[in-house]
């Protein structure tokens, strides 16, 4: 739930990057966003754009939110798999104290199983949660730890010494079959038996079942979320709950959590935000989780302070049953420069509707821009870290999103570093047509990836009206109605990327940015979209339909003039725009024949244009598409390093607290290694 799915399959938007001053574009690009890659993992970082100009209690603020995110960097660890904290303590004491060959091609290849377990918050593939396997020997694993005499492994219980430890973590790394996979969704197993994860200890996936269906309470309109925040085990043949909270599981860190969030507490900005820290702070103490809806309540009501935090056991994805939580925290501070430019197109509403391409009838007399809330990562944390999602939409209760509603956000600098890394790696090299096309990309595609996404949310879905007496598209357009409505909020934002009004209202330099978005919108929705494809697929996913619909649409009509064009070099393909003028009409028409479609509810309308534009892909382009991806060594997945605040004393006083931005993914991690480690070996 917690992935803004309108966000995260539009084409990645850019945030923070000013509109008018070429200075500003300048200098984000002086920071190194992409610092790492490794097996199929790339390690970028994010900036916090106005930090500095934050009051002292903003920062402050921030400062002690980020130090409680941090305090539960452990239990996605344990939650993840039982041992993996002796894991990270062994690899993190050999990656510190080896005294071998360290320039050994086998010290690399440990350096990288290391680096990927980092990644995972364990021994499992963070996306596929399938165990990583050593690309080092067993023997060379033994010499490791021997060649590191001064490293503190982790000793417990019979594991008395390097050589017990060794034997004791061979099967844990090397045996494929031993925890194999964390989450496992397979129809047909016992899913908790088979699954990896630290949630359940001795109860079969039956037992799990019982204990709930009898605690549950019938006809509960208020339920609270079983079994969010603990633990299932058998003890002395009964099944109990080892809840995570203060003198609880996971205590040790629960307990600094609060330390930090009390501290937070004192500097909250307002009376609201800091009834919900204050909230927060009771249910970690007693793991009661009434006391956790009263937050999350709390929480949402909370919607006028700068500062925000999910601090919590949020997401269930690592259960297969979908019950229990695992840790992470976001700290943000609002996107000013976003929240400026999203306000100058909200104020223009009216403008746009009046002068849209779509028929007079369809448009709206009074139209008022929907508000999109723009954030900035400041520190991310458990499970959020380094993998992060790039859009929040919580809470997950579905009885308090109905009475009392939810947060939905963006995540600005997050999606500005993917946007940075994107125009400057090699696939616009690989995939873009010519110079000028790279160059445009380069220069202001993070800034046409914001605008596109700020069009799209704020004036695209509120654009438009149906017919007096037209049900719901939902109920006229049917299967059809999420791929057009995502379309017409596309074709919204493009026919406006290429109009004057946006340079005239200062939020772009020049068309220049509307034809950067066309050449990159083209190029995405004809081609490089179907990398995500497997061979013999067609498209099913409503935003991937949309734009292929958008595209191909345009390219058809277009096709006597050439607006849009295939081209062939060296046996590469490429689809190159030759008229951007021309291909705004077509968008115009495109978005006045999908409105009518909406106002007039046409079915059979609706179902053509999907069926014939957004479906069928070419088999022989999702090939070249990956094997072209493939060869440039383009990595699918992204984590990223966290900006590190540091507070400065004056003896007891926090006086301000600087902002640093670490370049090694090593040293990050050993970092935090040291300064969080505040659980046992073993829970
Ligand atoms: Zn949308």
């Amino acid at each position: 739930m917690n992935q803004f799915k309108c966000m995260v399959m539009a084409l990645a938007a850019a945030t923070i990057v000013g509109c008018s001053g070429e200075g500003k574009e300048k200098k984000g690009s002086d920071f190194e966003v992409k610092v790492d890659q490794f097996a199929d993992l790339q390690i970028l970082r994010y900036q916090i754009p106005g930090f500095k100009d934050l009051t002292l209690q903003q920062k402050e603020l921030l400062y002690y939110l980020s130090e409680a995110a941090n305090a539960g960097r452990d239990i996605i660890w344990d939650q993840n798999y039982k041992y993996n904290l002796v894991v990270r303590h062994t690899l993190d004491g050999i990656v510190e104290h080896y005294q071998g060959d360290r320039n050994a091609p086998e010290f690399a290849k440990f350096l990288e199983y290391t680096k990927r377990v980092w990644f995972s918050n364990g021994i499992h593939h963070h996306y596929s949660t399938k165990k990583i396997m050593p690309e080092f020997t067993e023997a060379y694993f033994e010499t490791l730890v021997a060649g590191s005499p001064d490293a503190r492994f982790p000793l417990f219980g019979d594991i008395k010494d390097a050589t017990a430890l060794v034997a004791f973590l061979k099967p844990i790394l090397f045996d494929p079959t031993v925890a194999a996979k964390r989450v496992n969704q397979e129809a047909g197993v016992d899913l908790v038996t088979s699954s990896a994860n630290n949630f359940y200890e001795g109860v079969t996936q039956a037992e799990v079942e019982a204990y709930y269906a009898a605690s549950k309470k019938a006809n509960d309109p208020t339920p609270i979320w079983y079994g969010l925040n603990s633990k299932l085990v058998k003890e002395d043949g009964k099944v109990v709950e080892k809840v995570w909270k203060s003198g609880g599981m996971y205590g040790k860190a629960i307990d600094r959590i609060i330390f930090w969030l009390e501290k937070a507490s004192g500097v909250a900005e307002n009376p609201k935000q800091k009834k919900a820290l204050d909230l927060l702070i009771a249910y970690y103490k007693s793991g009661d989780l009434k006391t956790w809806d009263e937050y999350n309540i709390a929480w949402v009501a909370d919607t006028e302070s700068m500062i925000d935090v999910v601090n919590g056991f949020i997401e269930v994805y690592g259960d297969p049953l979908g019950m229990r939580a695992s840790y992470e925290s976001v700290v943000s501070v609002r996107d000013m420069e976003a929240t400026k430019r999203i306000k100058a197109i909200g104020d223009e509403a009216q403008w746009f509707e009046d002068n849209s391409p779509i028929e007079a009838s369809h448009k709206k007399e009074k139209v008022t821009g929907i508000s999109a809330k723009v954030i900035l990562a400041v520190q991310e944390a458990g499970d959020a870290a380094p993998s992060t999602p790039i859009g929040i939409n919580l809470p997950n209760s579905d009885w308090i999103r109905k009475d009392y509603g939810s947060k939905s956000v963006q995540l600005g600098n997050i999606v500005h570093a993917y946007d940075e890394v994107a125009s400057k790696g090699s696939a616009i090299e690989e995939f873009a047509w010519n110079k000028e096309e790279i160059d445009r990309a380069r220069r202001y595609g993070p800034l046409a990836g914001a605008l596109h996404t700020d069009m799209h949310e704020v004036i695209g879905h509120a654009s438009g009206q149906l017919n007096p007496g037209i049900g719901t598209p939902k109920e006229t357009l049917k299967q059809y109605a999420s791929t057009l409505e995502e379309a017409r909020a596309d074709l919204v934002a493009l026919y406006y990327l290429m109009d004057k009004k946006l340079v005239e209202m200062g939020v772009m330099p020049s068309l220049e940015v509307g034809k950067a978005e066309y050449d990159s919108y083209i190029r995405n929705a004809l081609f490089l979209q179907l990398r995500r494809l497997e061979n013999g697929d067609n498209l099913e996913e409503s935003h991937m339909r949309n734009r292929q619909l958008v595209a191909a649409w345009a390219m058809e009509k277009g096709a006597a003039n050439k607006v849009i064009e295939k081209k062939m070099r060296d046996g590469k393909t490429y689809f190159v725009v030759n008229d951007y003028e021309k291909l705004r009409v077509l968008f115009g028409d495109l978005l006045r024949e999908i409105q009518r479609i909406k106002s007039e509810g046409d079915f059979a309308a609706g179902q053509a244009l999907v069926e014939n534009y957004g479906v069928k892909v070419d088999q022989g382009l999702v090939r070249e598409v990956k094997e072209r991806y493939r060869k440039i060594g383009s990595a699918p997945y992204s984590g990223f390093i966290q900006p590190k605040l540091v507070p400065v004393m004056q003896g007891e006083t926090l006086v301000d607290v600087k902002i640093e931005y670490p370049d090694n993914f090593e040293k990050h991690m050993l970092e935090l290694g040291k300064m969080y480690s505040l659980l046992p070996y073993i829970n």
